[in-house]
């Protein structure tokens, strides 16, 4: 599906491991005082004044991505991204990163350059430094494994422990178009293998399709909560579905929980996209994924404080553990939350 911009192919092998490191990493500056030491020695090192976070995230070739839609910057872009969101669900801000990878002879130098583009763009994007990693081989297909570190003052880290019943749940951004962008680009991948002349026009699903290929992780809510001045209780990053979110909340806070399927945010293409592909746009949301929103409550005194944020949507509200979690839907009647897909879900219907 995708062409060949890059028809240069210089094989790894010529450059060694060194000059390959050296050659992918030369033109990333250290932006924070806290990097002591970045890449080139046998550690990195620094120094942050207040509390530390560390995140982890592996991405593997076949599992995690499909190379034949997923354009290697875009890789590179998500791969930081993915990790960013989780210090971000911490309520802390990210300063540094180490990209690991492991990469099958298949392929050349200049596929490398565009995955590090990617990283490369997020990092000043999101104003991170790059400090270190780990290159090797592998024998099929690629592995990328990113840990973020991050540094928040220790009364500002955002658990997912601290919600209390009768708290808001708040929701940044919409949910679901990574899902549905997903949905799309495999469809066109079964058309394309049949036709390989056919160049799908995507553009009517733009919106959902940059949002599985380009995700934003919400750097701007911590900072948006902060001049609101707004704590969140508690928080999550949105990375495998609401329902799955929503159940950590509530298993780690020990408190239930009331959604109300109306108050869900969706973007219009999510919804027109949901009935081309006859899949209810609720379940989407609830079990899609990948959506990297953060997901948090709040005290209901602060409720004034958010009200009418465009960012922002209250979805439901905290309750007492016994009463469990629930969906409540638009014909107001009560569906318990799993964390499966919606299959399982279904069969509760
Ligand atoms: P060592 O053998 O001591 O583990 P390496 O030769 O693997 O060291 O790495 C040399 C330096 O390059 C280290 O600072 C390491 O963190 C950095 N590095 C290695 N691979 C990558 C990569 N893929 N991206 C960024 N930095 C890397
Ligand atoms: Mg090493």
């Amino acid at each position: 599906m995708l062409e060949d911009k890059n028809p240069q192919r210089t094989s790894l092998e010529k450059l060694g491991e060194f000059g390959l490191i050296d050659h992918l990493t030369k033109n990333f500056e250290i932006k924070h005082k806290s990097t002591l030491k970045g890449i080139g020695d046998d550690a990195a090192v620094f120094d942050h004044k207040q509390q530390t976070v560390l995140t982890t995230d592996f991405l593997i070739e076949g599992v995690h991505f499909d190379l034949s839609y997923m354009p290697l910057k875009h890789l590179g872009y998500k791969a930081v991204m993915v990790n960013l969101s989780d210090v971000y669900a911490m309520n802390a801000k990210a300063t540094q990163i180490t990209v690991s990878l492991a990469v099958s002879n298949r392929f050349p130098l200049e596929a490398l350059e565009e995955l590090y583009a990617g990283i490369a763009l997020a990092s000043k994007v999101y104003n991170v430094d790059l400090i270190g990693g780990d290159t090797t081989t592998s024998t099929s297909g690629m592995l990328i494994s990113i840990t973020a570190v991050g540094e928040a003052k220790k009364e500002e880290i955002t658990y997912r422990s601290g919600a209390k019943p009768n708290d808001l749940l708040v929701v940044s951004g919409d949910l679901g178009a990574a899902y549905m962008g997903l949905q799309v680009l495999e469809r066109e991948k079964e058309v394309f293998k049949v036709n390989p002349n056919n160049q799908p026009d995507l553009s009517p699903y733009s919106y959902i399709v940059e949002r599985q290929l380009k995700p934003e992780a919400r750097k701007d809510i911590a900072e948006l909560l902060k001049q609101l001045d707004v704590l969140p209780t508690a928080m999550i990053d949105i990375s495998d579905g609401l329902s799955s979110e929503i159940l950590h909340l509530c298993k780690n806070s020990k408190v239930g929980c009331n959604l109300f399927e109306e108050k869900i945010p969706l973007d219009p293409t999510v919804i027109t996209t949901c009935e081309e592909f006859n899949i209810d746009s609720t379940m989407v949301a609830l079990s899609g994924g990948e959506d990297y929103e953060l997901l948090f409550t709040i005290a209901q005194n602060d409720f004034d404080k958010i009200k009418g944020n465009p960012n922002l949507t209250v979805i439901g509200h905290m309750t007492e553990p016994s009463e469990g979690a629930h969906l409540v839907t638009r014909a107001n009647t009560k569906i318990e939350l799993t964390a499966q897909g919606w299959n399982s879900f279904k069969s509760n219907d």
